[in-house]
């Protein structure tokens, strides 16, 4: 039991919390929430409420909380050593195994496993290996990145150029010059209502060949994207989008990087998502799941193609000068090596499909036919219903109006976790992979009644 209770102002007075109005925050006009521990599904907090969290923090505990066989791995790791560093071939049992690990649940093709500590550094090192890749080839030029609108890649100064949020660009110079976005995946916002989805997903890939064709093909590095979009509106692809994309990209050498820091090690109810929609990346990102954030660790899986030219670079120009001090820390590693085993050992990829599956249609059931319910959608445990003021026109509520957060409240003031996603009123749900079927449907019930409590 915490006992300090000067924690509410030294909160205000001292903490930059991350993604928050600071102004409202410091003014007290936006709530603090002591979160002082977990099991399942659940989260307390110093007020002694129990929330069923229905986003997994920020869907990364995906195995749960209160894991103590992670604990445990931890503990262990940090009193027979705590650190030393992965330079110059050095590293630790955690750490090697870890990779074996990660490398035997890729796809084939996939080669060698660079750790870091968060998706945005993850997605850092990406872009600066392909970059790399593409000097070693002797083609200078060929260095642009093609995002996606409404993709998330993380929010540094190259990664928030990628993601493709407003938010992320607004009033921080943003984007760089070397990232061109193109149409968003996003069949629920299609340009035009009469077109199907096989139609937007030629028009998608039409949008690609254009862009391509207008910057020149010779400059453009690589493509990056979410296997299904997520902060940007937790949307599944449209049919087909994936193979008409892939077949852009190779026709003008472009390198394809999965951003799989939320859908690997099994949100959509496989390992991967590359698996899940039939990609053949060329690097993969992985952070949230590898180990369920029981320790911050993330890492680049590199394809065989890209690192026989990354050792060609290291033959011509020696050692690749790239490493952060914390890379492969050992107490990441020994919490990643614990959480992939606790994976295999529940069979949580298959409950994450199978509960997955339930969870969509509890919610289609519970608000698929409310008035200002649009789209009920999902695939896996990654969840959205996205409300609008006229389902049959698709007229969007006014952001003013803040519909999404409103919701989001109402569902919190029930005891649920969700998430108001940015651009647009969407409510993610993305929970931990050891969800119930009770529980999908306390989730499921308590979103009909915040529904109902702000649109009637
Ligand atoms: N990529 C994707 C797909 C993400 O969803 C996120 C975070 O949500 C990131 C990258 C950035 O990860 P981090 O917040 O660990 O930097």
């Amino acid at each position: 039991m915490l006992k300090n209770d000067m924690l509410e102002t030294w909160d205000r007075e001292n903490f930059f919390h991350p993604s928050t109005h600071l102004a409202e925050f410091a003014r007290g006009n936006l709530p603090n929430r002591v979160v002082t521990g977990g099991s399942g599904c659940h989260i307390e907090d110093r007020e002694g409420n129990r929330l069923l969290d229905a986003f997994a923090g920020l869907y990364c505990v995906n195995v749960g909380y209160g894991r103590q066989e992670i604990a445990e791995a931890i503990a262990k790791q940090a009193k027979e050593l705590a650190y030393y560093h992965s330079y110059v071939g050095h590293g630790t049992e955690a750490s090697i195994t870890l990779a074996k690990m990660i490398l035997d649940r890729a796809p084939e093709h996939m080669s060698k496993v660079y750790f870091g500590l968060s998706g945005s550094d993850a997605n850092e090192t990406n872009i600066k290996l392909v970059w790399y890749y593409n000097n070693i080839l002797g083609r200078p030029e060929k260095k642009k990145i093609i995002s996606r609108w409404r993709g998330y890649h993380g929010s540094g100064l190259m990664t928030g150029s990628l993601t493709g949020l407003e938010l992320f660009h607004k009033k921080f110079d943003l984007p760089l010059s070397q990232v061109i976005h193109t149409e968003a995946p996003y069949y629920y916002r299609r340009p035009d209502l009469s077109m199907s989805e096989a139609d937007f997903t030629a028009h998608c890939a039409a949008e690609l060949e254009a862009l391509i064709e207008e910057e020149g093909a010779d400059t453009i590095a690589a493509f990056i994207g979410e296997p299904a979009l997520g902060t940007g509106g937790l949307v599944p692809p449209p049919a087909g989008y994936w193979e008409a994309i892939q077949k852009v990209l190779d026709k003008h050498d472009i390198l394809l990087i999965a951003d799989e820091v939320v859908t690997g090690f099994g949100r959509l109810g496989t390992m991967f998502g590359s698996e899940h929609y039939g990609l053949k990346p060329d690097l993969i990102t992985i952070a949230k799941g590898l180990t369920s954030a029981y320790a911050p660790l993330s890492g680049s899986i590199v394809s065989e193609k890209m690192w026989t030219v990354l050792e060609q670079g290291t033959d011509e120009n020696g050692p690749i000068g790239h490493g952060w001090t914390y890379s492969a820390h050992p107490i990441g590693a020994a919490a990643g090596v614990a959480n992939l085993k606790l994976i295999d050992d529940l069979g949580m990829v298959a409950n994450a499909g199978k509960v997955g599956g339930y969870l969509k249609r509890a919610l289609e059931d519970a608000v698929g036919g409310h008035a200002h319910v649009g789209e009920v959608r999902g695939e896996g445990l990654l969840c959205a219903v996205e409300m609008v003021k006229d389902r049959d026109t698709r007229t969007f509520f006014d952001a003013s109006e803040k519909v999404g957060p409103s919701v989001a409240a109402a569902l919190l003031k029930e005891g649920v976790i969700a998430r108001a996603m940015p651009q647009g009123d969407i409510i993610g749900f993305a929970p931990p992979f050891c969800l119930t079927e009770a529980e999908a449907d306390e989730v499921a019930g308590k979103m009909a009644k915040a529904v109902a409590a702000v649109l009637g």
